[in-house]
């Protein structure tokens, strides 16, 4: 099987070993998304995220952002987790897994 038949988690799944093998990467771990913002404080959507997971709170975070009735806030349009968008499929309440190296940077 070539690598441009595998799926994408199963390339995922491929990279993450090369990178534990190689000691870049060192662990995986879940942060909500205002700890995901602070590891790259220069990226507007994971701020974006960030404010919005501030705004609702943890618990159903990705559902009561999804169906935000707060059309006058700025960042209602661009608020994540829209029907159809990119992270429309991500179903996990409130964390993103991300691996972090030695060094604690992400990976
Ligand atoms: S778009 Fe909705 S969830 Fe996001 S910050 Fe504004 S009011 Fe809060």
């Amino acid at each position: 099987m070539s690598e441009q038949d595998l799926k994408p988690w199963e390339k995922a799944q491929a990279a993450r070993k090369a990178r534990l093998e190689s000691g870049e990467a060192v662990q995986s771990v879940r942060l909500n998304p205002i700890e995901r913002a602070r590891l790259k404080p220069k990226s507007k959507s994971l701020a974006i995220k960030a404010m919005c997971y501030h705004c609702v709170g943890g618990e159903q975070a990705v559902q009561t952002i999804r169906h935000c009735t707060s059309t006058t806030c700025p960042l209602y349009t661009v608020r994540p987790y829209q029907v159809g968008s990119n992270d429309d499929a991500d179903d996990a309440d409130d964390v993103d897994v991300v691996e972090l190296d030695a060094q604690g940077e992400e990976a």
